[in-house]
Parts: structure tokens; sequence; C-alpha cells
């Protein structure tokens, strides 16, 4: 997920438990205290229904005369007067809880509640005699109260939630913005780029990283500029005394004059300076192809031309080797197989894949298959030779590394890190799957766009 969803939905969680938390403690508080003026109403009339029950006066009953004048009937109002007998729990039409007689016992304003019907009720004692006098109603008021209270509550609480959301998302793209600029900026410079910058506005925390950018921006510059410039150096220094060593060797091999232990001496001569300019060829094509692709030109490539160009190749230098290729899966689409490459760069890394599978199987059939799919090309290019032990595989592409089953083979473990380093070039990569005496199948992803 990235951050801009992090920053939104912890924007919308976070509103909802606050909100959640602020409508649970306005609906508690409302519901206990929604109620509160209705009791205080039926206890009233519960006080004035004893003295209109129990007066002496009664003619002139002057409670009567103020609750019919002044008290208007609650919604369903009902009185209960009840002789008290002991302690025990009064018959009563509607089941209370034992707890609201209990406090009427106590000598205490009792209060019920069932749903929306209210009960207010005390004890009250004339002539020895104890009642308990029950004024029940409905509150319909109360009732509406809450209810529309609940719905503002759901509705606000999803208003919120939404304006949270969206109020969220603009802020974390907002705040991101500058963020997206930088990267979408970095990912233009390459190595044959390495001279643009990144804009630097203002001296905010995005600022300072694209300062810190530029900075080692120039470092990398710097360390690649003295790179380029020891490999050609060391090109020329090297090349040029290896080449008269060759040239004098050749010249003093042909010397008739020689004898068996010189001409030997020579000729091993002539073979380490052949293997040494080798290995050189392959250390700076290691080198070149690691960091800088731009002294060749950049072309499209169609690659099912480029693995044909292979064969040939690899067929040249081993005319013993048996490639046999496999286009069965190629879509129809040219678009959907040609890449833009380095063409040279490319078929040197296919090659030396192809070379090791023909050598290192003692020229037994090697298949290359190439596929097409999702954007993705795949040359996948299987053996049937001696295969890599376990232990060695994750250490194939080191340079100079070579497994613990090559001693028969000539080679120098310079081969695969090239080709990584080339397939890395052009945005790939390189998996590998190998049996030991079974054989190595190396697959090479390119992505096509
Ligand atoms: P080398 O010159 O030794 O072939 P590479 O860099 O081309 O060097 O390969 C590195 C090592 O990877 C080889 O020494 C070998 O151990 C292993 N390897 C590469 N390809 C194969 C293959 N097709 N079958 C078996 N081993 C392989």
């Amino acid at each position: 997920m990235n951050i801009a969803k992090k920053i939104t939905l912890l924007f919308a969680i976070l509103s909802a438990v606050i909100i959640t938390l602020l409508s649970g403690f306005v609906w508690y508080f409302s519901n206990e205290f929604a109620f509160e003026d209705f009791y205080k109403r039926l206890e009233a009339r519960v006080n004035i229904a004893a003295e209109i029950k129990f007066s002496d006066d009664k003619n002139n009953n002057a409670y009567a005369k103020v609750r019919n004048q002044y008290l208007e009937r609650l919604p369903d109002e009902k009185e209960y007067f009840i002789e008290k007998n002991g302690t025990s729990i009064p018959k009563f039409e509607m089941d209370l809880p034992k707890s609201f007689f209990d406090n009427i016992n106590a000598g205490r304003l009792s209060r019920y509640r069932k749903e929306n019907h209210f009960y207010a009720g005390k004890l009250v004692t004339r002539n020895q005699q104890s009642y308990i006098v029950i004024v029940s109603a409905n509150d319909p008021f109360g009732f509406r109260e809450l209810r529309d209270l609940q719905k503002i509550l759901i509705v606000g609480f999803f208003l919120s939630v939404f304006t949270s959301f969206i109020v969220g998302w603009k802020f974390s793209n907002y705040m991101l913005n500058p963020l997206r600029n930088i990267i979408k900026s970095v990912k233009k410079i390459k190595a044959e780029n390495l001279h643009l910058r990144l804009d630097v506005k203002g001296t905010d925390e995005m600022s300072q990283l694209s300062q810190t950018f530029n900075n080692m921006l120039n470092r990398l510059e710097t360390a690649f500029e003295t790179q380029n410039n020891f490999i050609s150096n060391a090109s020329h220094e090297l090349r040029t005394p290896l080449t008269i060593i060759s040239g004098e060797v050749e010249l003093a091999i042909r010397n008739e004059d020689l004898s068996d232990k010189q001409f030997r001496a020579l000729t091993k001569i002539r073979d380490e300076a052949e293997r040494l300019e080798h290995i050189l060829t392959s250390l700076l094509g290691l080198a070149q192809s690691g960091f800088n692709g731009q002294n060749q030109p950049w072309e499209q490539v169609r690659m099912d031309e480029l693995i044909l160009e292979t064969q040939n190749a690899v067929t040249q230098v081993h005319p013993e080797s048996k490639i046999e290729i496999d286009f069965s899966q190629l879509p129809d689409d040219e678009s959907k197989i040609t890449l833009k490459a380095n063409r040279n760069l490319i078929k040197l890394a296919i090659t030396n894949i192809v070379s090791n599978a023909c050598k290192y199987s003692n020229n037994k059939p090697v298949l290359i298959t190439l596929e097409s799919k999702l954007n993705v090309l795949s040359i996948a290019i299987k053996d049937q030779g001696i295969g890599i032990p376990q232990g060695d595989i994750q250490h194939i592409f080191e340079p100079f590394y070579r497994a613990s089953n090559t001693s028969p083979f000539k080679g120098y473990g310079i081969g695969l890190p090239l080709s990584l380093n080339i397939i890395r070039l052009h945005r790939g990569s390189i998996g590998i799957s190998s049996q030991e005496k079974i054989g190595t199948e190396i697959k090479v992803l390119l992505p096509i766009s």
C-alpha cells in the first residue's frame, strides 16, 4: 500500500474512532438525562396522588384542585395504591423488578422504565398502615428526541468519516507531490545522463532531499569519470605491451635455430599472452557494461533475429555445438518481440550463456526458447550438461568464480557476471535452475516497454 493510501486510511480510521467515542459519550449521557425530567414529573404526581388519596379533607381536596387545574394528564397515566403487608413483594399487574420495591420499602422514591413506560413509586404511611403509591405513564417526547439524536449521530458519523477520507486523500497528495516529483526526476537520471540535476526550490525537507541527491550525483559523476578514464587508460597501457609481447614471441617462434626447450617455452609464453589478452578484453567488457552503455547505439532489436545471430556466432566458434531454437510460443505481433537495446552488448550476453551451455554439456543439444508474455520477453537456455552444484549456484555471478565441477573445462569466471551486468543495463533479470549431472536452465527476462 502506498503512503498516500496509508495516510488517507489513517485519517479515516482516526476520525471514525474519535467520532464513535464522542457519539457514544453523547448517547450515554443523553440516555441518562433524557428521562430525568419525566421522572421528576411522575414523582410529583406520586406525591399529589398520595395526598389526594389519603387526605382527611375529603370534600375540599386542595391537591385535587391543583392537579386538575395545573397538571396535564400524561399519556396512559395510571395510579396504583397497594396496601403493604410486611416486606413481601406485593402482587402487581405489571412485572416490576424486586429492586423497585426494595427501594420503596427502604423509604426512597423508586424509578423504573420498561421501554417507553415509566414507573415512580413511594411508601406512604397513614394511620399505622403503609401503602405503596405508584404512578405510571408514557413519555413520547423523550423517546422521540432520543431517536432523533440517534439518527443525527449515525448520519454525522458517516459524514465525518467521508469528509476525513476526502481531506486525508487531498492532504496526503498535497504532502507527497513534491516527493513524487523528486522520484520522477531521479528516475530520469541514468548512467548516460548523469549530468542531470534535481530542481531545488525553498529550504524545506523536500528541497534538502533534492540537494542531498544532487550532492550524491556530483560524487557519482566524479567516480564514474574516474572509472571511465581508468578503463581507457588501462586498456591502452595494458594492451600495448601485451601486443608487443605477442608479436615478439610470434617472431621468435619462427626462428628455426630454436631448441625444443626454447620452442616449448616460447609457445607457452604465446598461449599465456593470448589468455591474458582474452581476460583483459572480458574484464574491460565487464567494467564497461557495468556502468556505461552509451558508447554503442541503442536501437530497436528483434529478439528472434538476435537469437538466430547468436546461434550462428556460437556455431562458428564451436562447430560441434548443437543449438535448437523454439519460436513456437512467439506472438505474431512484431512489437512484442522487439525491444530497445544495445545490440552488441545484448548479443554478447546471450552468446556467453549459450556458449556455456554448449561447453558444460560437451556439445549435447541446447534448447533456446523465446517467449513474450505481459510485456516481458523471456529467453530460456536449457542444456543437459554437468549442472551446477547446489552450493555454487549463488556464487556463479561473482567475477572469477567457477563451480567446483568445472576443472576439465577452460574458463575464467567472467562471462556470467558480464552477462548479468548487460541484462541489468537493459532493466532485465536472470534466473537460474540447475541440477548437477542433469542440466541447467538459465532464463533471461527483459522488459519490452
Ligand atoms: P567460465 O569462463 O568459467 O565459464 P562464466 O562466468 O561464464 O565463467 O560462468 C561461471 C560459472 O558458472 C562457470 O565456471 C560454471 O561453473 C557455471 N556455469 C555457467 N553456465 C553453466 C552451465 N550451462 N552449466 C554448468 N555450469 C555453468
